[in-house]
């Protein structure tokens, strides 16, 4: 399998190579020449303990690596175990909704599949000298992508990751996990907003693609426009959408709460892939770009706005390249997938409502898909994605349901370690600095 650029002029390209170097040289993102098709029938008669993401994951991931060279190949099965060692319920709320928790992982948020599963592929490069460098692995976050990516990467040290954080947006929980690491896990504060450290992330590359400076290090971006990322997310659409085709026979639609769209991408990929899923619907907060996009056809991105579900802060969505190269014809993308606005009121009710009503805490990210879920026709089936756990922001979401929430124990553990970090200004000398250090 082949892997182009979204901006179709870079080289064509194997899935290792794409890993590790993120973003293609024409500045596009990577994505599949074509998708392998599956046929839900034949998943749908396995017993339930067979449909696990680490088993459904390899059967996926082995035509994306066929005719790979690298050891990928043979370490496929361990590598999709070490991966999804935790439990990803699809749980039924009522008659025709379901929630599938992604958050069950190390730092209780779904970028724990997407880090760990990059974690253990590139693992497996460098183990098998295909990577040739120790690599420096650079990640700006809005909350939980730094975190999740420091988790997974901790201690392996032929891997140096800096983690760029805006200093005083993030949740005092997020902001732990992603300072608590220490080795060779550096966390740095920017003075400044997720756009500043997306910005820095991206001239950092620049300069260092420069031929000068090009052979001192091996740079990665662990954000979600590297491809290691994406691919996982869709294992878990696989699976659920079996375990309810199974079930029910039909296929079902999933609301997502997105920012990014890197998860939604992972979603519209394993519909294309054949598993049984009906519609694709995101869950944006106050940042309207993309409901914007599928109401005018027109792409216009607009700066960030800060809202209660910040890790979905995003006003200028890298992934929407990759979801306009799969439909490139807007008539097509708007049916295969619909795009709603949240505002800050409309999560601060939901959580409150639903845990009156239904006894669930959600988190304000998942609060944005239970609020449209509302919305959506009573009589056909929905799974509510649900993203992180609400424990990790228990300031917003403890005052509106009047409860201390229980911590999960992986969660606590992290939150009882000292945090370091070095403060910058959003400038990339001052980057430069840290990562000669
Ligand atoms: C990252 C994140 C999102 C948004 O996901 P994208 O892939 O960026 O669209 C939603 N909820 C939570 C909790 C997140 O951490």
């Amino acid at each position: 399998m082949n892997f182009i650029s979204t901006r179709g002029q870079s080289p064509i390209i194997q899935f290792s190579t794409a890993l590790s170097a993120s973003l293609a040289p024409d500045g596009g993102l990577y994505v599949p020449e074509s998708f392998p098709h599956f046929n839900p029938a034949q998943f749908a008669s396995l017993a339930n303990e067979d449909l696990s993401l680490a088993k459904i994951g390899r059967e996926i991931f082995a035509p994306f690596i066929k005719d790979h060279a690298t050891g990928l190949r043979a370490e496929i099965s361990s590598i999709c175990k070490r991966a999804f060692d935790f439990p990803i319920p699809l749980i039924p709320l009522s008659e025709n909704t379901s929630v599938l928790e992604l958050f069950h992982g190390p730092t209780a948020a779904f970028k724990d599949v997407g880090a760990r599963f990059l974690r253990e592929c590139l693992d497996t490069l460098s183990e098998s000298k295909t990577l040739q460098k120790r690599s420096t692995i650079l990640v700006a976050t809005s909350g939980d992508t730094g975190g999740a990516v420091a988790a997974a990467f901790h201690r392996h040290s032929e891997f140096e990751v800096f983690v760029l954080f805006p200093k005083g947006r993030i949740s005092p929980r997020q902001e732990k996990q992603l300072t608590c690491w220490g080795d060779n896990i550096h966390s740095i504060a920017v003075h400044g907003t997720f756009d500043d450290c997306q910005r820095l992330v991206k001239e950092a590359f620049q300069a260092f693609n420069t031929p000068t400076l090009a052979h001192q290090r091996s740079f990665t971006s662990a954000n979600s426009i590297n491809i290691g990322r994406i691919l996982p997310q869709s294992f878990y659409y696989a699976v659920s959408s079996i375990l309810h085709y199974k079930k029910t026979g039909k296929a079902t639609g999933f609301i997502i709460p997105s920012g990014n769209l890197g998860n939604s991408v992972g979603a519209l990929w394993a519909k294309e892939m054949g598993f049984p899923i009906r519609q694709v619907v995101l869950a944006c907060n106050a940042n309207r770009s993309v409901p914007e996009y599928l109401q005018s056809g027109i792409w216009k991105p607009h700066s960030t706005v800060a809202t209660l579900a910040n890790a979905m802060d995003v006003g200028n969505p890298s992934n929407i390249e990759r979801i306009r190269h799969l439909f490139p014809e807007i008539e097509r993308l708007k049916k295969e997938v619909a795009a709603f606005s949240v505002s800050d009121q409309e999560i601060q009710n939901t959580i409150a409502e639903d845990w009156k009503t239904l006894g669930r805490a959600w988190c304000p990210h998942t609060a944005t898909a239970a609020f449209v879920r509302k919305s959506l026709p009573q009589d056909e089936h929905w799974v509510i994605v649900s993203t992180a756990h609400p424990a990790k922001f228990e300031t917003i979401v403890e005052p509106l349901i009047g409860e201390t929430l229980e911590i999960p124990p992986a969660l606590s553990e992290i939150l009882s370690k000292p945090s370091q970090y070095v403060d910058i200004q959003p400038a990339l000398e001052n980057l430069m600095k840290e990562l000669s250090k």
